[in-house]
């Protein structure tokens, strides 16, 4: 109707989102937010974008009405919003509602990495139980192990706390030492790297953090070593992991994140000491409706002239007071 605001749905949107999209606002849909796919006079009347995909400066800049970004997903390295930042634009993630979540994931992934139980399952269901026996004793175990983690935010702190239960010594490594907790902080990565035997990377993605876990990184962490990869892609330099697996530099490595999804080089499938996930960290149903709830609540608040619930660091600056 006249009334309501344009809202563009950019990408796979989650079926909630297009859903609450549809009910509450006037929604147009794109797969691809490419400024080409839209006519002008469509372009005039956007307001608000749901993303659930790659958002440039060039496409922001296509639009001259648009007053909101809201990113599905907490990391939103995929949307410019230093840029939209520089319009005015309000750029939106959705923090807190995935942090139990990712962090149960990570331990998941951390615990099937180390006593190999995906690869245990595939044997039984094999049949080799029955033919060959017990499966093999693993060579890595959890017990013992010194946790440092890469990025201690709001994910990165729920990891630390599960872990901390599983009676393990818990390191970290962020910008800033943070005040309100008693593990190890260290100033550098390379430090912390030597420091432990276990990497757990929880920062964002983005050039600040692009190929920070590199050979030097991988090697200081040593043959016992296991690298977990829950941020994004982009902090692991791929193919120096790829060497450091392939010769023993570390012993294994548990991925959900990599730097060409969904393409995950055949090298890493390869490799028996890899455990692989598809980027499932926060993939419940509940979780991600929590998610869509998240975007389609931003986008209502800030469209009807209200503060924005989750605004962005980039954007809290120019967000309006809570009344
Ligand atoms: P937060 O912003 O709460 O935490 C980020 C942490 O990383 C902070 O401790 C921050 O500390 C640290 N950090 C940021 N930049 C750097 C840097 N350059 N060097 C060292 N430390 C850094 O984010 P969340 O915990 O909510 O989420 C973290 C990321 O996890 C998301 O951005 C997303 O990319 C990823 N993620 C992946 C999921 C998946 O499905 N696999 C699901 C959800 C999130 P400081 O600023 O002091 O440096």
């Amino acid at each position: 109707s006249a009334d309501r605001a344009v809202v563009l749905l950019a990408g796979k949107v989650h079926p909630r989102v297009r859903e609450r999209v549809e009910a509450e606002f006037d929604a147009l849909s794109i797969d691809a937010a490419d400024a080409g796919l839209l006519s002008d006079e469509t372009r005039n009347r956007i307001r608000g974008v749901a993303a659930a995909t790659r958002i440039s400066a060039e496409f922001i800049d296509s639009l001259p009405n648009l007053e909101v970004i809201a990113n599905f997903g907490v990391g939103y390295d995929a949307v410019d919003a230093a840029h939209a930042a520089t319009r005015k634009v309000m750029v939106t993630n959705t923090p807190d509602v995935l942090s139990d979540e990712v962090a149960d994931t990570t331990v998941g992934l951390l615990l099937n990495t180390v006593r190999e139980l995906p690869k245990a399952e595939a044997y039984l269901r094999a049949g080799r139980w029955v033919t060959e026996g017990a499966y093999p004793l693993t060579s890595l175990t959890l017990r013992g192990r010194t946790i440092g983690i890469f990025g201690l935010g709001r994910i990165g702190l729920e990891i630390a706390r599960r872990l901390e239960a599983f009676g393990l010594s818990i390191h970290y490594h962020t910008r800033t030492k943070r005040s309100d907790v008693a593990y190890t902080w260290h100033e550098k990565l390379i430090d912390m790297a030597r420091a432990v035997d276990t990497l757990v990377v929880i920062v964002p993605g983005g050039a600040a953090t692009e190929n920070a876990v590199n050979a030097d990184v991988l090697a200081a962490l040593g043959e016992q070593g296991v690298l977990i990869s829950v941020g994004r892609g982009s902090t692991i330099d791929e193919p120096a992991l790829i060497s450091a697996l392939a010769d023993r530099t570390i012993a294994a490595a548990g991925l959900d994140v990599f730097a060409d999804e969904p393409n995950v080089p055949q090298a890493l499938l390869d490799l028996p000491n890899a455990c692989l996930l598809p980027h499932v960290a926060s993939a419940s149903v509940s979780t991600r409706n929590g998610m869509a709830d998240l975007v389609v609540d931003n986008l209502r608040e800030w469209l009807a002239g209200r503060p924005a619930i989750t605004p962005v660091p980039e954007c809290a600056s120019f967000d309006r007071e809570a009344g």
